[in-house]
């Protein structure tokens, strides 16, 4: 097998893999570069001109997976799409979202290459793709005649996830996926595949990162920190992820409120996160693997943020606001803009943050020194306590690195993580088995697996 990966800047980004079978040519992901611009942010899709491609799979909905999908769709109109049942519920709305915010960032800010797709792009892609339950294999046999199988497999993460089993000529290869294997309030952990795999390509995000605190006692954390600031009359900015992490807290707030570790108070959460809230209600209702209702919003006197709400003029409460990093012009950037020049309240980051983006920049403060909302022409004095709990939704190396032994792989291929990262678990697998084959694709290079 050949493979190659199409995100030209490597580490974790336009995330998208080109495998090539003797007759087969199958695409993973076709995701968008949170941190680039433009079509600089697409993965390299020309490399793909004249190529017949077989199969696209989405392994989930994070649109560094999934953001490209309408242009390569377009490029390969007869090619099928698939994806798990799941995620094929609501990937549409994902990507008319990253649509909407193409659409403000062409006027905003010029950006003459966006929208990179229309809602016509979405709705054509639509009638390509082909939703799967987990667990059942398929056979897909290409018009060259050469055949492979495959079988999605959950992969934790977020609802809908999936890691990806292929079976070619009595070789097995397992694309991993973002995973996360540790059960959350929302959602069960990943349930790979077991047995020996030819190949593994596995997802590497959290190679450089030490757990130093269990999931559990990271969110009692965040609720002592909660309940800590608004005793002072303070506010809580809590920048999520929409899809995923957004559910999850609401989830533990209706928890932490029915035990008497939360008291009531205002919520505050951005649309994108509701839309998606009623789309997993929908999915918990058939699947034992998600857990959460969307009645839990009227429980928790939880509501959309009004346009005109000024967070931290009125009475205490939690803001709940994508985006996560903080992106310019997103409401969990506009509420920090309020929020953080007073000591009383908090803004506490759940996730990753890339240094270059606001989280990135805000959470390296120190007490008074000015920050810049430059899209706001604003600068403000940080003041506010700024906290960091670790609630990844990917699993720690150790566990990675535990699977991937235990499949006795004759070759590993890294992926999904920076270079740092990977070097990690490239020195690991090399004194576990200097005979396994531990590839770090360059990107836009083929390697022979
Ligand atoms: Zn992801
Ligand atoms: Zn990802």
């Amino acid at each position: 097998m050949q493979l190659t990966d199409l995100n030209a800047h490597g580490g974790i980004g336009a995330n998208c893999l080109l495998l090539q079978f003797e007759g087969l040519n199958i695409i993973i992901d076709a995701g968008i570069h949170p941190k680039k611009i433009g079509r600089e942010a697409l993965p390299r899709f020309e490399k793909l001109y004249g190529l017949h491609i077989d199969l696209i799979f989405v392994t989930h909905c994070h649109l560094d997976h999934l953001g490209a999908l309408p242009v390569i769709a377009k490029d390969h109109p007869n090619t099928p799409i698939i994806m798990s049942h799941d995620t094929a519920q609501f990937y549409r709305r994902m990507l008319q979202n990253s649509c909407n915010v193409m659409d403000r960032q062409r006027a905003e800010l010029g950006i003459a290459d966006y929208p990179l797709y229309s809602y016509g792009d979405i709705s054509a892609c639509s009638r390509q793709v082909i939703g799967l339950t987990p667990g059942q294999a398929r056979h897909f046999e290409a018009d060259s005649g050469d055949r492979i199988s495959f079988t999605l497999h959950p992969s934790g993460h977020i609802p809908g996830a999936m890691g990806i089993l292929f079976e070619y000529r009595h070789q097995r290869i397992f694309h991993s996926g973002d995973v996360l294997f540790e059960k959350t309030i929302l959602l069960d952990g990943a349930e790979f595949p077991q047995g020996d795999m030819d190949t593994v390509i596995l997802e590497t995000t959290r190679g450089s990162t030490e757990r130093a605190a269990s999931r559990e006692s990271e969110i009692e954390r965040l609720l002592r920190c909660i309940m800590d600031t608004v005793s002072h009359g303070g506010s809580i900015l809590i920048p999520v992820f929409a899809l995923g992490r957004m559910q999850e807290l609401l989830a533990v707030f209706h928890h932490a409120r029915s035990t008497g570790k939360l008291k009531e108070l205002p919520i505050y959460i951005s649309g994108l996160g509701i839309d998606l809230l009623n789309q997993f209600d929908r999915i918990s209702r058939k699947s034992p693997h998600v857990r959460i209702r969307r009645k839990i919003l009227r429980e928790l006197n939880a509501c959309k943020m009004p346009d005109k709400h000024r967070p931290g003029k009125d009475r205490p409460g939690i803001y709940l606001l994508s985006s996560g990093m903080m992106v310019e012009n997103t409401p969990s950037y506009k509420a920090a803009s309020t929020l953080l020049e007073s000591h009383q309240n908090t803004i506490a980051f759940v996730g990753y943050c890339d240094p270059d983006t606001p989280g990135g920049k805000i959470l390296k403060l120190h007490q008074g020194d000015k920050f810049l909302f430059k899209s706001l022409g604003k600068a403000v004095a940080a003041m506010a306590r700024i906290e960091k709990f670790d609630l990844s939704s990917h699993a720690d190396r150790e566990e990675l690195l535990e699977f991937a032994k235990a499949r006795n792989p004759r070759c590993v291929v890294l992926h999904h993580g920076d270079p740092d990262s990977r070097d990690w678990f490239k020195s690991r697998l090399t004194e576990w088995d200097p005979k396994c084959q531990i590839l770090d694709p360059v990107p836009l290079k083929a390697v022979t697996v």
